[in-house]
């Protein structure tokens, strides 16, 4: 008999449901390069009403969605700030020097998140030798910070502070939706305080492939330039923009499951001998938790999960991540849950 595998190492593994395919099969399509694909169309409205945005342009992945973004704020030369956790700083290959120019400036902040008192000494002075400051990217839900969301509040000082400092603002939103459901705000409340945001289809939300980026026309329409200059120029895209239609209507609300998912797994998992979990932490659906024990290493534990059909990454020294999402269910979560803690009090007896 084959091992029930529950895989949490991303939301990213989600496969796309029947119902979405049929979603995906029956789209409509046209060439997106001269703005005549109807679904691409439709799926940007949509996006421009739920985030209170003039423009908006489909892309293919959320790094292509936030060096796009980059790109149209920023020229050569130029610096951007970012909590130094932040996707954009340390998972895009580089991307703001290689593609824009841009140099990354790193601030640490509180689990991935940024507040005053972490930015008021990153001002520079105008003089000749140092960079300009053009842009703040912040994350939300934070991803290797733990899955949490900003308060709206924080999000208003910090995006004040920067905007009063002729900063643009922009927010790497992959998760965004998760924030939504677990601060109970809307995106349009978020979006407001920010010039752009980015979004992403293919993480909780299940689809396949693909991002949105909203902002100004004029901003839009730069990002839609560095976009076919990055070589993400769209032809018949209607198909997976249908997915991404089809997740914002049925996937949405049910990140509330995911996010319950992973707080029980925290509960269960806090009982195992040397593990540290901070449950009050497990906000969305990203749970990090931490080997307190020399008996065994984070990888060690993982490859032993591995070997019983649990996959999670070990993320950095002893610690590890697992993400919670639409393809494993409550009864998936006790089954890790109590494997976890069978491998640990193996490890450790
Ligand atoms: C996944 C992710 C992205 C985009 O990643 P792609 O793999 O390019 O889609 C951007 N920011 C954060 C915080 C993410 O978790």
């Amino acid at each position: 008999m084959s091992v029930q595998q529950i895989d949490l190492r991303s939301d990213t593994f989600t496969k796309p449901t029947p119902a979405m395919r049929q979603a995906m099969c029956e789209a409509e399509v046209g060439d997106d390069t001269v703005s005549e694909d109807p679904t691409v169309n439709r799926l940007e409205e949509l996006c421009c009403d739920l985030l209170g945005k003039p423009a908006a342009m489909f892309s293919c992945t959320g790094t292509q969605s936030n060096q796009t973004a980059i790109w149209a704020h920023c020229r050569a030369g130029e610096e951007l700030l970012i909590e130094q956790q932040g996707h954009i700083a340390s998972y895009e290959v580089g991307a703001p020097a290689a593609l824009s120019g841009v140099t990354v400036r790193t601030v640490a902040g509180n689990q991935g998140m940024l507040d005053l008192d972490d930015l008021v000494d990153s001002l520079r002075p105008d003089r000749q030798f140092f960079p300009p400051t053009r842009l703040l990217c912040l994350e939300n839900t934070t991803n290797i910070g733990g899955g949490k969301a900003y308060p709206l509040d924080q999000i208003e000082r910090v995006t004040n502070w920067a905007r009063e400092n002729g900063l643009k603002n922009h927010l790497d939103g992959a998760r965004l939706f998760n924030a939504c459901i677990a601060k109970g705000y809307l995106a349009k409340d978020v979006a407001r305080y920010f010039d752009t945001v980015s979004i992403c289809f293919s993480k909780g939300l299940g689809c396949p492939m693909g991002s949105i980026l909203v902002g100004d026309e004029q901003t839009i329409s730069r990002a839609r330039r560095a976009r076919r200059m990055f070589g993400g120029g769209l032809r018949q895209a209607g198909i997976v923009a249908a997915a991404a239609l089809y997740a914002l209507e049925n996937h949405r609300e049910r990140l509330a499951e995911d996010h319950a998912n992973a707080k029980r797994l925290a509960a269960i998992i806090s009982d195992a001998p040397g593990l540290e979990v901070n449950r009050e932490d497990v906000e969305t659906n990203i749970l990090f938790f931490q080997i307190e024990s020399d008996a065994i290493t984070a990888s060690e534990l993982e490859l032993r999960l591995r070997k019983r059909g649990v996959k999670l990454y070990a993320i950095g020294g002893n610690r590890l991540r697992a993400v919670t999402h639409l393809d494993v269910d409550r009864s998936m979560i006790e089954t890790a849950g109590r494997i976890i803690v069978e491998e640990m009090n193996s490890a450790v007896s």
